[in-house]
């Protein structure tokens, strides 16, 4: 099988690109704007790399396209500040350039696992979020926030479009917190960039203060990239047709937890940690409301905790790590890589 990966160098991507080398007989051809997360598969006669970006080199794509069988485009932005920050950007890459991907797809008639997003669901009050009955909430225009979700969800929808018309063998697959090695960057963390569980691990690292927004009531049900890159796999290999014009919630319903929550386990383990539990001194953990650390046209999710019967009935997928031991894992990377 031959895979096609845009975005082949994010933390999804990297994380698969090593797993189908090191699991399968696979061909991965794979596009992106740098290396720095993909180490030792870079080498690998069975990977296929090309230094690019999917808005100009548009002719290698579509060549690959037809020569792959099945097309992963994980070029996407996906941190919520670069939502009030740049949301015109967020659609053009996530929306527009994605769009003539999937339509290449159509044409050449290739297999494409789409990343959607829990994000969709937004602020759905569902105590668990069912792909086929919850009700996708947004705010209103000015919560510039919802432009990430409502461009994901507006894929998905032409994307379920083409598959009803028969015309895309496709798969809508929604991570959930995906959290380990190589989420986000220790550096992007700095500019205060990055998503929380990076956040936290860089605050703890530079002793800036942790800042929970809003006070952290707010939870997420963070999932193990490993559980998550399981689930991928089986829905690429598709035995029987299986995970075809399907949507799955790939996440970890006993790993929900509030942002508070997060903050002391982090903390707590920070301190044990024998590179660390003799720092003279700690981070400690403040509350500012959302408008001073996001601005104005922020507005939060308070629960996001997913459904996986589908993936359990129909992938035979379960999430295996707990929530500590998922921390521990990216907390040490991210120690490591901080030097
Ligand atoms: N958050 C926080 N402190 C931070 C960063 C984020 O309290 O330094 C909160 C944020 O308001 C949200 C949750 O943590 O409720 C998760 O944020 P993240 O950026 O990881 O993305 P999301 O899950 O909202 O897509």
């Amino acid at each position: 099988m031959k895979v096609l990966i845009l975005g082949v160098n994010g933390f999804i991507g990297s994380h698969l690109s090593q797993r189908i080398i090191k699991d399968t007989t696979w061909e991965v051809y794979g596009m992106d704007l740098g290396v720095d997360k993909l180490g030792w598969v870079l080498d690998h006669d069975r990977f296929h790399f090309v230094e690019g970006d999917i808005s100009i080199n548009k002719e290698w794509i579509e060549y690959h396209i037809k020569k792959c069988d099945v097309v992963l485009p994980l070029v996407a932005i996906a941190t919520p500040k670069s939502y009030i920050e740049n949301p015109l950007g967020v659609f053009e890459l996530d929306f527009e350039e994605n769009l003539r991907v999937i339509r290449q797809c159509v044409r050449y008639k290739k297999r494409v696992i789409f990343p959607s997003t829990s994000e969709v669901y937004g602020m759905c009050s569902d105590p668990s979020f069912d792909e086929y009955k919850s009700n996708l909430i947004l705010g209103p225009i000015n919560k510039q926030r919802w432009i990430y979700s409502c461009s994901k969800q507006l894929m998905d929808r032409v994307i379920w479009a083409y598959g009803s018309r028969g015309e895309l063998d496709f798969t809508l697959m929604r991570p959930f917190n995906w959290i380990g090695p190589r989420l986000d960057s220790i550096e992007t963390a700095k500019e205060g960039s990055s998503r929380v569980v990076t956040q936290f691990i860089a605050s703890l690292v530079y002793k800036e203060p942790i800042i929970l927004v809003d006070g952290g009531k707010q939870s997420r049900s963070f999932t193990y990239i490993d559980d998550g890159i399981d689930a991928i796999m089986k829905i690429i290999e598709n035995e029987g047709g299986r995970a075809t014009g399907q949507i799955f919630n790939l996440g970890n319903p006993a790993n929900n937890c509030t942002i508070k929550d997060l903050a002391y386990r982090l903390l707590d383990m920070f301190k044990n940690h024998p590179k660390h539990k003799n720092d003279d001194r700690y981070s400690e953990i403040r509350v500012q409301d959302a408008k001073t650390f996001y601005g104005d046209s922020y507005q939060d999710i308070y629960t996001r905790v997913p459904s996986i019967d589908e993936a359990k009935e129909i992938l035979g997928w379960e999430p295996k790590t707990g929530l500590d031991d998922a921390l521990r894992l990216t907390l040490d990377a991210f120690l490591e890589e901080a030097g």
